[in-house]
């Protein structure tokens, strides 16, 4: 470990000595009820940088009874009181920038930069963007009918109550940010319940929430394993709603929960976009955006562009360039300097990902570069090289199963309508790409492709106030924009009699 990475984990130190506080319940950070922790580990050299604590569905219990106190301190401020705390919350962010990204990185592997542009950098817009909707957030008035002018009827747009937010280890700190800004600045109260692989920057978020002001009881967390304190927030009566990211397999597991207590659910689930490349785009712009599609958080990332459908014309000389600067990609410890691709969340991950390698090569697609372990100092982490695949087929498992890992798969297609009908035949639906210099043909087919987002001559933009989510089985609801706020209330028309 170079002298910069031990000196940007020793910043962070005090932090990661509070770690084993992480059940935050009416505004008290502590352990868990059983006192049980979970070790979080550095995954570029597997060791054990602090202990977060263990909760079970005893924590859940008391944080959502603490949540539901909370909810009526939250909902008798003004909203202008309730935007202030929120737009506190960003500056805070953005004032602990480097300390935030430090964590994040700490914890998941991405390069600090990454960090601190991407995760913190636009959680800090997020809970801006979310804080000036406070005061924004109306009903209507409507033209009822008959009995002619006897009754006067409007809409008003009512918080849902405690809410439950389940976040997964891949942007921890930024999809965290995601679901409660929104969720806070529709009047909810929250129990958070970060991945038990990545909590320390939620740890630090909820003593900045404190810090803005926040009433206490308003913003509860819970950290723990998936099955215990997961499980018992989305089997919870007094809990409305939940939002979920997270894999398919939970998702389905939330959808079940839900039916005793007709919770309701928003659901950001895996992906297995298609980037799509036609002879007419600018190639150099094409190759660099199908990198950073597939190889940013090195690739785990729901809206990974993990399909590469390229021309014909021009598949060789593509592929030639990936093949070139996927092997110039520069990996090592998220901190440390010149780092572009850190390692994997986990070695379990990297063990899941060295799977499909294999499956591809075993259905006979061909290996171009990477996916190999990387030895010296790197060796304890769980590190792969940056993988490209080419002569995929459609039906191999590397083309349908969501690899979430720095995995390329590369197809060469003759036509439009051909390649539509290939990019929509997946059960996925989260995010597409086109390149192309055609603006009819862009606009055509962004239309035709089954995907929540679609980006044309870019890849991976993201701003809180275009919607983001998914189509078929990538989910349900949305996060991001008004949509997202919306999601986190309910309608009520009340209707007055003028008789
Ligand atoms: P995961 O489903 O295992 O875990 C996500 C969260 O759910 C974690 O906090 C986990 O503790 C919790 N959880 C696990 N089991 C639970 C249960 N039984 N009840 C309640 N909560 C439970 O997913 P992951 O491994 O953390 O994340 C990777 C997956 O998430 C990938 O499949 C990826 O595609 C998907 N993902 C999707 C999006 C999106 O926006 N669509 C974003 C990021 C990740």
């Amino acid at each position: 470990m170079t002298s910069a990475v031990s000196e940007a984990i020793d910043g962070v130190r005090d932090v990661l000595s509070r770690a084993g506080d992480s059940v935050v319940v009416g505004g008290k950070p502590g352990p868990s009820a059983t006192g049980e922790v979970i070790d979080t580990l550095d995954p570029a050299t597997g060791e054990v940088v602090a202990s977060i604590a263990a909760g079970t569905a005893a924590d859940v219990d008391r944080a959502v009874a603490a949540a539901t106190r909370g909810l009526r301190s939250w909902q008798e401020l003004s909203a202008a009181a309730r935007a202030r705390v929120l737009y506190d919350i960003a500056a805070l962010i953005e004032e602990h920038a480097e300390q935030l990204a430090t964590l994040e990185t700490l914890d998941n592997g991405k390069p600090l930069t990454e960090s601190i542009f991407l995760d913190v950098g636009i959680a800090a817009e997020v809970w801006r963007y979310y804080a000036g909707w406070c005061t924004k957030i109306s009903g209507q008035t409507l033209p009822v009918s008959p009995p002619v002018g006897s009754s006067f009827t409007y809409t008003r747009r009512e918080a849902l109550g405690v809410v439950g937010l389940i976040v997964p280890w891949n942007f921890p700190l930024l999809i965290t940010s995601w679901k409660l800004a929104p969720a806070l600045a529709a009047g909810n109260s929250v129990v958070l319940k970060p991945s038990e692989m990545t909590s320390l920057s939620a740890l630090r978020l909820m003593e900045l929430i404190d810090e803005a002001g926040m009433p206490p009881g308003v913003v509860n967390m819970v950290t723990g394993y998936g099955p215990d304190a997961g499980q018992a927030l989305i089997e919870h009566p007094d809990v409305a709603k939940i939002s979920f990211t997270g894999s398919t397999a939970t998702g389905q597991r939330i959808v079940a929960a839900s039916a005793a207590s007709l919770k309701k659910l928003t659901l950001e689930l895996g992906g297995k976009s298609a980037n799509i490349v036609f002879p007419d785009a600018d190639l150099e712009n094409a190759a660099q955006g199908a990198l950073t599609g597939i190889f940013l958080n090195q690739g785990q990332v729901c809206c990974a562009g993990s399909r590469l459908y390229v021309h014909r014309s021009v598949h060789d000389d593509m592929l030639a360039a990936l093949e070139s600067a996927a092997r110039g990609i520069e990996l090592g410890h998220g901190l440390a300097d010149g780092t572009e691709m850190g390692p994997l969340i986990s070695a379990a991950q990297r063990d899941r990902v060295e799977g499909y390698l294999q499956a591809g090569t075993e259905q006979g697609a061909t290996l171009v570069c990477g996916g190999e372990r990387p030895g010296g100092e790197l060796a304890a982490g769980s590190f792969l090289t940056p993988a490209v695949f080419s002569g995929v087929r459609d039906d191999m498992r590397i083309a349908r199963e969501e690899i979430f890992g720095p995995v390329l798969s590369v197809f060469a297609f003759d036509d439009e309508s051909e390649v539509v009908g290939r990019a929509n035949g997946s059960d996925f639906g989260l995010a597409a790409g086109v390149w192309t210099s055609d603006i009819k043909r862009a606009h055509r087919v962004a239309h035709q492709l089954q995907a929540g987002t679609v980006w044309i001559n870019q890849y991976n933009m993201l701003d809180p106030a275009a919607p983001f989510g998914g189509y078929k089985a990538s989910g349900y609801g949305r996060d991001l924009g008004e949509e997202s706020l919306l999601g986190f209330t309910q309608t009520k028309s009340v209707w007055v009699s003028l008789d």
